[in-house]
């Protein structure tokens, strides 16, 4: 049967209203490809694979949460959305937005959006705001908003968001027959660790698919959770990360203990790292965010800290390396120029 979307294939298992009306771009449906290289580099001796959320119709795991927030609000008769973000959202709300003929309204931190991002949120025809602040400021901001005009918010707080992000756990558990070992992923604001741990738990109530540990990693210069207290200015070049007072940062730290997991931080330099392992060596280009997640895997086994010999790791790659180009081309060496002859190129590929 053609594939027709998360709704289509997982609605029932959503708690969503009656009147919630799809607007679908076949999102989901996701590939979970083993990376055979990137585990013997980190010492080997378990199955790594790698859920690759970057081939998304927006190029991030927000879609999953945005078919089902958009549907509810269509729905409902909205007309306008709007969403705070640090790119992925505003760029998945304002396609889902324009699917569904609605209006979509973002505010961004200036300066601090990806340009993949901004690109697309402009491109799906968002009305795009810069505020002087940061994403906490802007988030604050379209909380009050819509408390106040009949704008639909379609930020993770939205909890038809939560719904919807389920479905890559459902997604895992058909494919293996069972919840992985461990499951590592990037934490922002906490959204999709809380939609993972309602995902497996609920599977596991129906299938007895069993359940994961759970390592969330935050960037070091974000990682509010780690801290214990909100992070002020927060600062990490994994921008769809860079959060200090995450929405759902209570159900993020109960979903790790819950899952006899944890949250832990994975530096810039770490995650640069792994962002360039990934590619090298699997041929997956992720945006700098969602290398984060086996950043801190990779920290993990080099302290000992986590025995995954013998182990199934699912790493949750959340959103695609062409969101974010400026950290690969930013201080690239500038590719040779050789004449357009033979023998010059001969010369500098056989020296
Ligand atoms: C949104 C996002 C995250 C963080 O997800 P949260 O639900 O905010 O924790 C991580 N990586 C990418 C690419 C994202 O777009």
């Amino acid at each position: 049967m053609t594939y027709q979307g998360l709704l289509h294939k997982y609605g029932y298992l959503l708690d969503l209203p009656y009147y919630t009306q799809t607007v679908s771009l076949l999102e989901g449906n996701t590939p979970l490809i083993k990376a055979d290289r990137l585990s013997r580099e980190l010492g080997g001796g378990f199955e790594l694979l790698i859920k690759y959320e970057g081939l998304n119709p927006t190029g991030s795991f927000k879609d999953r949460g945005m078919t089902a927030a958009v549907s509810e609000a269509l729905g409902r008769g909205a007309t306008t959305v709007i969403c705070a973000s640090t790119g992925n959202t505003a760029a998945s709300a304002a396609a889902y937005a324009a699917r569904a003929g609605m209006k979509s309204i973002v505010l961004i931190p200036q300066g601090k959006v990806a340009a993949g991002k901004l690109a697309g949120a402009i491109a799906y025809g968002a009305q795009v705001i810069q505020v002087d602040g940061s994403f906490d400021d802007a988030l604050t901001m379209v909380i009050e908003i819509t408390n106040k005009h009949p704008i639909c918010l379609v930020n993770s707080i939205n909890p038809h968001r939560i719904e919807g992000q389920k479905t890559a756990a459902f997604e895992i558990c058909d494919r293996l027959d069972s919840a992985p070992d461990w499951l590592c992923l990037p934490v922002g604001n906490a959204g999709n660790i809380t939609s993972y741990w309602a995902g497996f738990k609920q599977y596991d109530e129906m299938k007895a698919t069993g359940l994961p540990q759970v390592l969330g990693v935050q960037a070091a210069g974000a990682a509010p959770l780690v801290a214990g207290h909100p992070v002020e200015y927060p600062e990490t070049v994994a921008t769809a990360i860079r959060i200090g007072k995450p929405a759902r940062g209570e159900q993020a730290l109960q979903a790790a203990e819950a899952s006899n997991g944890r949250i832990i931080a994975a530096t810039d330099e770490e995650i640069l790292t792994m962002q360039k392992a990934l590619a090298v060596l699997e041929g997956i280009w992720v945006e700098p965010a969602s290398a984060a997640g086996l950043a801190g895997l990779a920290v993990e086994i080099e302290h000992g800290t986590l025995n995954v010999k013998g182990k199934r790791v699912v790493a949750i790659c959340t959103g695609h390396g062409l969101k974010d180009p400026e950290i690969i081309t930013h201080d690239m060496q500038k590719p040779l120029i050789v004449p357009p002859r033979l023998d010059a190129l001969e010369e500098v590929i056989l020296g």
